[in-house]
């Protein structure tokens, strides 16, 4: 047997450093293995350990977040102030791989969960994207691609009344000119062009990220797909819009979600707006069934709109009738920037989606006035890439299996 079983009170030892935590509880528990919140007599402060099952797939999924970690932190965020965690320290104990993280308290998904699902206010969700627009700022010099963006791995910090939080999780990161795996981001969360099988970049996390906040105002996802099929079919029905014909032409995946209807001319690829036409169809259920030899399972519906526009304009009021008509003039013009800081994000062309700078100059998150569509500046060069430090993937001594 191979696992280990973490009970309150256990202890784990760093064998080089001799540093012991105590288990104090269970904080999670996934596929990957535990995390638990330890105590360090040493310091007498807390610490949450993730603790890898002893499988070589997830040893190497931990060694990546522990390179990828250590250099964010140290190389890009030395004085932590972008909100991206602090990895504290790793070792093997009795064969397992574990990583100390600094402690921090709720995600935003049992945020939203303890709201009863009705979403936050537009005031705390700009509070929550400035952060998270700082850390994707970060990440992107980087060259840095999260990969598992969504609720689950944005947590609060446990100082209490601040609203800060912190982006976790890089289990699933990887380096920009290294991206190896394709099924990659949780469904809800996942880009069109993953979903499609073409090459990615940082832009997916773009896509996370509006897909996040959309759901942190509306307390439901935006885009629950049941099945890749599924997932599509909603973006397109929400968003009025469906991939580019540049991408759908070179992805690996396009022929199992669309039918090739025409040859896009060079007019065609020139022409905008809604007389645009393109040389690819969605397919219907029933074309779909055939092709794939199985129905494409779909899920619930959750609003009562169908457009991205009609969702949030209607989306309900906690306190309507406590709001004074001078509160609700302003709560509509911000739900108008509102809507249109996501139209930025969940943008189908990776090339088009903004990029964290150019949402963070967006009026929605500057609080100034929005009068009309948010035309953002090309965004400057990154710092060259010789600045950047590799990883090496490789976190110290040896191997363990
Ligand atoms: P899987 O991908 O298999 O679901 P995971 O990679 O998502 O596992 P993490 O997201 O790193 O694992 O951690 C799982 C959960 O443990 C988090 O969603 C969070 O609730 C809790 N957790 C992780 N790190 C911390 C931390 N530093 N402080 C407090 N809680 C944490
Ligand atoms: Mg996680
Ligand atoms: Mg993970």
């Amino acid at each position: 047997n191979s696992d280990l079983i973490l009970a309150v009170n256990a202890v784990l030892v760093n064998s080089d450093s001799n540093r012991r935590y105590i288990v104090k509880d269970i904080l999670g528990q996934g596929t990957f293995g535990q995390v638990a919140k330890c105590w360090v007599p040493e310091t007498n402060n807390h610490v949450a350990i993730k603790v890898i099952k002893n499988q070589p797939a997830y040893y190497h999924q931990a060694v990546v977040e522990i390179s990828i970690l250590t250099m964010l932190n140290q190389n890009f965020d030395p004085e932590d102030k972008h909100h991206i965690v602090r990895i504290l320290d790793h070792f093997v104990f009795q064969r397992h791989l574990c990583i100390s993280f600094e402690m921090l308290g709720v995600n935003l998904y049992e945020l939203l969960k303890l709201n009863q699902y009705r979403g936050i206010s537009l005031k705390l969700l700009r509070l929550f994207a400035k952060q998270i627009l700082d850390a994707l700022l970060v990440l992107r010099d980087a060259r840095v691609i999260h990969c598992d963006l969504k609720p689950e791995n944005i947590l609060l910090t446990t100082r209490l009344q601040s609203a800060e939080i912190k982006m976790i999780d890089f289990g699933s990161a990887c380096m920009e000119n290294r991206t190896v795996y394709s099924y990659i981001q949780s469904r809800f969360y996942r880009s069109p062009e993953v979903l499609l099988g073409h090459p990615y970049t940082t832009a997916i996390d773009m896509w996370s990220f509006g897909c996040i906040v959309a759901e942190l105002f509306l307390g439901l996802p935006l885009f629950p797909g049941a099945s890749e099929y599924d997932l599509i079919k909603r973006m397109i029905e929400i968003l009025r819009d469906q991939p580019p014909d540049h991408i759908l032409r070179s992805a690996k995946n396009t022929s199992k979600y669309f039918k090739h209807v025409g040859v896009s001319s060079r007019l065609d690829e020139n022409r905008t707006g809604e007389g645009q036409q393109s040389a690819y169809r969605f397919l219907t259920e029933s074309e779909y069934e055939a092709r794939e030899m199985k129905k494409p399972e779909s899920g619930k519906r959750y609003f009562n709109f169908d457009t991205l526009e009609d969702i949030v304009v209607n989306y309900p009021h906690l306190n309507r009738k406590k709001m004074t008509e001078e509160e609700i003039a302003k709560e509509n013009q911000s739900r108008l920037a509102f809507i249109d800081f996501l139209r930025g994000l969940v943008e189908f062309d990776p090339e088009k989606r903004w990029t964290p700078g150019q949402a963070a100059r967006h009026p929605f998150v500057t609080e100034e006035a929005f009068t009309c569509p948010y035309m953002p500046a090309p965004e400057t060069p990154r710092k060259p890439v010789s600045q950047i430090v590799t990883v090496d993937h490789n976190p110290g001594s040896g191997h363990w299996f």
